[in-house]
Formats: C-alpha cells, structure tokens, sequence
C-alpha cells in the first residue's frame, strides 16, 4: 500500500497537512527525523503512517499515560493493531502483551520511557523486528524543556542494545534552542532530517474582550453557541468555584477542575469532560496536560494568563481536529495586578539566589507587559502572537476580534504632549494611575500628600474620562512612546520617542473603537452547518461511544460530523468521502450514520416533540439514568449529577447540604462538634451502606473531615431520591 493509500483507508483523510508528508517520506527513506510542530498540527500520522508501512514494529514512546489510552483507543477504531503498556496493567496483562506483540500481533506498541529498563521489555525488544523508536513529548528529554522526564534519559541506550539500529523520530510542539540541540544529542538522532511548521493556527479565532461582568460574557458566549464543548481557565480555584456552580444554577452542563479537589474527583471531572458527558470545563491551569480531546470548540480565559506563552499553550487546546474554533480572553485590569503580585510573591526558584531571584522576576514581568499590551492592541492579534513567537505574519488575518473591528484614527498629539508634560514634573516617579489622577485634578489623599496639586499640569485633562486616558497612555507605551519600568510598582517613564512629540510636533494617531461586531467572522475556516443535525450527530456519536466505553472522538471527531452535514451523504460511497472516515469507520458505524442522515433530510418524519416530565416521571429517570461513579465521590459531585438531570426538566435543583441534612434526619450521617464546628460524618449505618469519612489536609496543614460516598451509598440515594427531593423541597 503507498502513503496516500492508507492515509484514506485507516484515517480517512484525502490530503496531508503541511510538513506531514515531507517527514514520512524521510522516515521512508530510513533516516531520522526531528518533527517541530505546533499542538494539533498533526504529528501522530508523522509516525503512524510509516509504522503501517515498515515490516517490523514501531515502538511510540509517550510520556503520558491518558495519552497512551487515547491515542491506542482511536488507533483500534481505525482499524490499526496497536496497544499500549505502562503501570496501569497487571503484571499478568503486561506479560500476555508482550507475548502477543512478539507473535506481531501489533503494528505500534506505546510505552512509557520507564519500561525500556525492565527485564522483560528488552528480552522481548531483542527477539522482536522493531523498525522505529519514535519519542513523543520529545522535549522531555531536556533540563530546559517544561516538562522533564529522567525516563528519556535511558532511550538512546535502549536503542545501542538493539541488534539492529531502527529509525529513530522525535516530535515536539515546542523547542527552542537549547532544547532542540538537546533532542538531537541526548536522543542521538543520526544526522537528522529537521522539520519546523509555524506557529499559526489558522482555525483559531482570538477575541479580547474587557466586559464590565465577565460572567455575563460567558453566558452570552454559551447561550450564543449551544451543544459547544470547551474550557473556561481561571486563576484562581476560588474563581472556579464560582464560576462552575453559577453555570450549574444557570442550567449549563458544567464541571470543575483544580488541585484543590481530590484525586477521584479530578479523575472524574476530567473524564466527564472527556467523554462528552460534560459539556464545560470549568478549570484552573492545572487542566490541561495531556488533554488530547479534539472536540474543544472554545477557549475562554476568565483572566488575563500571566504570559502568552502560557496563553497560547492553553488556547490551543481547541480546535485540534482543524474545525473553527474559539479563543476568547476576557480582559480585567485586576488581572494585572493579580499577576504583578503573584509575581513578587513567587519563590519557585528558591534554589536561585537574591540576585538570580530578581533576574527572573524581571523577565516574568516583562512577559506579564507583553500580554498586557496583548489586550490593549488595536492590531491584528494573531499577528501579535505570531511575532512574538518569531514568526513572520501578514498585518490582518481577517480572523480575530480587532480584525472585525472598525476603528477610527483619532489624532491624539495634544493629549500625548499633556500626558508626557505631566510625567516630566512628576519626576518620572509615578505608575499610571497616580499620572491619570493628577491630570484629571483628583483630590484623593495621596495626590495631595505628594503635593502633586501644586503642578502645572494638575488638573489640565479634567473633563476627560479616566478610561480614555489610560487608553492612550496604554497606546504610548505599547509604541514605545512611553515605557514602565520591570519593578514592583510600574512607574512611567519617557523614552527616546517622547522628545519627538514634545519638541518635534511628532503627530500621533490612535485607533480608537467605532463598533464591535464579533459575530460577523470573514473566515475560510467556518462553514455555516445545519446546527440541528449537527447536534443529533453529536448525540449517535456520544450513544456509540457509551456504548463502546471511548471518548466521543475517537468515534469521529467534530469536523468528521460537520462535514457530514455539509456533504449529507447518502450511501456508503458518500459516506467515504467524508474527511475523517475510513473504511473501517465506514464499515462500524456507516450505517447508523446514513440512517441518521437520511431521515433528516426526509421532512415527513417529524421530530418526538419535548416530553415534559411529571415529578414520578423524573424520579425515574433519575434512579434509571442518573450514572453512579464506579470511585468514591464527595456528595458535591453526585448532587451536580442530580442537578444537571432536575434542571434539564425543569425542576429545582438540591443543594448537597439539603441531601446531607437527609441523610442525618435518616440516621446515615452524624453531627459531630469539634473545634466549635459542625461536622457531619458517617454513622455505623452509613458506613454499612457505603459512606466513608476520610480526614483530609489542607494546605495550610488544618486537617478536616470529609464524606465519601461508594457506588452502593450513591445507588441508595438515586434508590431514594423521591424521597430526598420530598424532604428538600419540603424543608424548603
Ligand atoms: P499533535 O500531536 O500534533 O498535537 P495530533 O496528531 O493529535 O496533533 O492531530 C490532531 C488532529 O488532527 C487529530 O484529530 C487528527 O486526526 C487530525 N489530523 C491529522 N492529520 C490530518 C490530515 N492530514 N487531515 C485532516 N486531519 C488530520
Ligand atoms: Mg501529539
């Protein structure tokens, strides 16, 4: 079979993507390869592809096990032998592994760098006819990369134990120098052949807004783009709390991330999101790695990141299929703040001394202005990335927030010249606000104290609001006519450029905002879908996929089902040309797809119109449908299960509290006084029927209690739930 051939039949794609085909064929050719791309450019079918075509087995080295189990699920649905061992197998399992790859019943087996050093892995690799090593997550390998990973260490002398030297490729979404360099040497990649794509991704579209209400953003954002699944990121778990349980209130299928909750809850949370059970992840930046969900239709950043690094990092976790995708910051100037203290607080480099110390925070805080201008430009803003990245970029892409902006050019020479007058004789000693306060005349306390009253230019901007001058100050210094020093209170300062304005009469003009129309897209990427069918595609993929216990992409991913509602095919011939279908695919899941298909676009067939459900009614559905966790879990979590089931139908929701005060009225739980505070826990009869109480530490080292709740007590609260909601809509 040649490349194209199987790129068709097994993935289901008719064309490769930029850089792809190029590192196949060198693969081909037998020499190494170092393949530097950005995430979801593409770099699994880099190896994948070859894998199928050489005699031998390409081993996959991964760093991460969710990973693994994702990559090997979706291998199997297309039809690929592959499978996986790490630590979650059993001895037992990992032996009848090895055993059926060294009779080549796999084609790609993923490990994790740790198993190469065990007995049994190198006596099957030296009677095995392995033709590739690939390293995946490649930076791993280096000290300066982000993630180290010592196991990566111990790869290139597994592959000098070889009897044969196989090909070796390395992939990575980020590399710089020093990191490249130790890829190639620490790896001993032979004389490889480099590849580099851009850092653009053309699907993404980038939007900052600075909304007075931030969660009326969101919401606008949701309710303006339903059956959509993605991440909100905030700073804080504080926030995140938040944020979750209004969404919840609000009726959205909404779920939580963050290291304040515990292992089984993360796990859980982090699945539901995964498999499409959850529709919104509501999280802090600990979510994130290793999340290869290529279904996430939007980003949206509740705060301002700390980099951009870190911003297009997490912003890219949508889109990865290449469908039209999402990233919207939300834009608030305490986030600055926020991140300037978080900043002068930080003691991460506690091994680096004073000065060292300072040198970092230094860099930390230029990074923090660069994504602070960020959210001030008027420029194109994939263009801001791209440049600060070092990449070459057109001035308007015709894709991002300030690109569907009109702006007007307004000269603002006269209110620079002010502005830079009255840092003059302020000494150039000041941050902005103070600069803005003393130019709009204010009487507070601290511009009197510094007898900043007495100026010339006190007061000489008075009738100007105080956001326009910040925007224009915010200009300056983006333009370089202005800049703010790296300490711990900014303070403003001239530059080289001020003296041109204010001795040279440099004329300075601004673009300011006309009208925002953000729903208004040029794109090439988005295409207009029938909306509806896309959601009961969406709804078959998600059925299937309960079915067979994957995440819903594995099944196909959002731009397989959005071409079928382009291409609406009709017969198993159509259904082939659909990106993302294969033949397998086709041969799995053709029919119940065409069906679908078919009796959509056939109007005689009306829709069940909505059932409304009588209270009996729900409390059925709730103890036949609500889905118990197999882990223990806290009664937060399993009153959002509940909840998300009484809203859908319009009943009021529980809180947890109500259900626990239940379960004491019931004799399950007890309360407990210590410390002058309420507890509840567990009783003899509880813990019979499934309740735990486990004591927990902060972080602050107060220990606490908490209830956990095994799958039989979670099964006798669903059993009961007419109850429960009796004595909660009761007790009110
Ligand atoms: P990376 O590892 O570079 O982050 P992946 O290998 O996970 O990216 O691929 C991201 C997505 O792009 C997957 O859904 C994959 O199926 C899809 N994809 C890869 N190559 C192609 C292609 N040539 N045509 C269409 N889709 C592709
Ligand atoms: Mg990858």
């Amino acid at each position: 079979m040649q490349k194209k051939q199987i790129l068709k039949e097994y993935f289901g794609y008719d064309s490769f993507r930029e850089g792809q085909e190029k590192l196949i064929d060198f693969i081909l050719s037998g020499r190494d390869v170092l393949g530097i791309m950005p995430t979801g450019a593409g770099k699994s079918l880099c190896f994948q592809v070859p894998a199928l075509l050489f005699k031998g087995i390409t081993l996959v080295i991964s760093p991460l096990i969710s990973l693994m189990k994702d990559q090997v699920q979706s291998l199997i649905a297309s039809g690929i032998p592959a499978a996986f061992i790490n630590s979650t197998l059993s001895n037992n399992q990992i032996a009848r592994a090895l055993e059926n790859a060294k009779s080549g019943k796999y084609k790609i087996i993923y490990v994790a760098p740790e198993r190469l050093d065990t007995n049994e892995f190198y006596e099957f690799s030296l009677n095995s006819d392995i033709s590739m090593v690939t390293i995946d997550e490649a930076h791993c390998v280096s000290q300066w990369g982000q993630n180290f990973r010592p196991g990566y260490l111990k790869i290139s002398e597994f592959i000098d134990k070889l009897s044969k030297r196989p090909v070796v490729s390395a992939f990575t979404a980020t590399a710089t120098k020093e990191v490249k360099d130790d890829i190639v040497s620490l790896l001993k990649l032979n004389n490889p052949f480099e590849l580099v794509t851009g850092f653009n991704r053309e699907n993404l579209y980038f939007g900052v807004q600075k909304p007075v209400d931030k969660y009326k953003a969101v919401l606008k954002y949701l309710k303006e783009n339903p059956s959509k699944s993605g991440i909100i990121y905030c700073s804080t778990r504080k926030t995140v709390e938040e944020v979750c349980d209004k969404l919840i209130e609000d009726k959205f299928n909404a779920t939580r991330y963050h290291a304040g909750l515990t292992e089984n809850e993360r796990t859980q949370n982090q699945d539901d999101f995964l498999y499409d059970r959850r529709a919104v992840m509501v999280a802090t930046n600990a979510f994130g790695m290793g999340i290869d969900k290529s279904n996430v239709a939007f980003v949206i950043h509740y705060n301002m990141p700390k980099n951009l690094e870190s911003y297009y990092q997490e912003a890219g976790r949508s889109g990865r299929d290449g469908s039209a995708a999402d990233c919207i910051m939300l834009y608030g100037g305490q986030d600055v703040v926020t991140n300037q203290l978080l900043i002068d607080s930080s003691n991460e480099n506690s091994e680096l001394d004073f000065e060292n110390s300072e040198k970092v925070k230094e860099k930390d805080r230029e990074r923090l202005k660069q994504i602070t201008y960020f959210c001030h430009s008027t420029d194109c803003l994939r263009k801001y990335i791209l440049s600060y990245f070092g990449d070459a970029a057109a001035d308007t892409c015709g894709n991002c927030s300030n690109c569907n902006t009109t702006f007007e050019e307004v000269d603002i020479t006269e209110d620079a010249q002010k502005i830079m007058s009255c840092i003059t004789r302020m000494n150039e000693r000041y941050g902005i606000k103070m600069v803005i306060d003393t130019l709009r005349g204010s009487k507070s306390e601290k511009v009197l104290k510094f007898g900043l009253d007495k100026l010339k230019t006190y007061g000489i901007m008075a009738g100007i609001q105080e956001k326009q001058i910040r925007d224009i100050i915010n200009y300056l210094v983006l333009n370089e006519y202005l800049a703010l020093t790296n300490t711990e209170f900014p303070q403003v300062k001239l530059t080289q450029k001020s003296r041109n304005v204010m001795y040279d009469n440099e004329k300075l003009m601004m673009k300011t905002l006309i009208e925002q129309q953000p729903e208004i897209r040029k794109t090439k990427t988005r295409v207009a879908v029938n909306n509806a069918l896309l959601a009961k595609l969406k709804e078959l993929r998600f059925k299937l996929a309960q079915q067979k216990n994957v995440p819903a992409f594995v099944i196909f991913s959002d731009s397989t089902l959005i071409d079928m509602c382009s291409k609406m095919p009709a017969n198993a011939d159509e259904f082939l040309q659909v990106s993302g279908v294969g033949k397998i695919k086709l041969e799995a899941y053709g029919k119940e797809f065409l069906e679908l298909i078919a009796s959509y676009s056939n109007p005689e067939k009306p829709e069940a119109a909505e059932k409304e459900y009588t209270f009996d009614e729900v409390c059925t559905l709730i103890r036949e449908q609500l889905e118990l966790s197999k882990e223990p879990v806290t009664i937060s979590i399993f009153a959002d299960k509940v909840n998300y089931l009484l809203l859908q139908n319009n009943f009021q929701k529980v809180s947890a509290i109500k259900i626990a005060d239940y379960l004491v009225s019931e004799g399950y739980l007890e309360i407990e006084r210590a410390d002058g505070k309420n507890t509840k826990v567990a009783t003899e009869k509880g813990q019979e029927a499934g309740v735990v109480t486990v004591i927990k530490n902060r972080e602050n080292y107060e220990s606490y209690k908490q209830n956990l709740y095994y799958i039989e007590a979670q099964r006798l609260l669903a059993n009961n739930i007419e109850h429960i909601l009796k004595y909660v809509y009761k007790v009110g």
